[in-house]
């Protein structure tokens, strides 16, 4: 690391002290100074794995309700969760009743 710029490094000591104060990890950022003051920082944020996720699905078709698309063959907009759905909400497929529709985890 390029820190035999005493202006650099006081700037890097800044960074992490400023990036500590605010709760920031600084462990997972990697730090480019040059002599002319330039910073680059790289930060690798640990993405959020979502192994499992929770949709409805039609006991008699198999077919998915998931909140995040909504079902646009029924007029249910994206984001509506299944308990949100109106009750006489049908399968678009087989027109199965909602009670037909069991909660799984894909
Ligand atoms: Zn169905």
């Amino acid at each position: 690391m390029p820190v035999d710029d005493k202006e650099a490094l006081e700037l890097k000591k800044f960074i992490v002290s400023n990036f500590d104060q605010n709760d920031i990890s600084t462990c997972g950022l990697t730090f480019g100074i040059s002599s002319k003051i330039k910073v680059i920082i790289e930060v690798k944020t640990k993405r959020k794995v979502k192994t499992e996720k929770e949709v409805y699905q039609c006991s008699a078709c198999m077919t998915v309700y998931d909140s995040d698309y909504g079902d646009s063959i029924a007029n249910i907009a994206s984001g509506v969760l299944f308990e949100n759905l109106p009750s006489d909400y049908k399968c678009s497929v087989c027109e199965a009743s909602k009670e037909a529709y069991l909660l799984v985890n894909l």
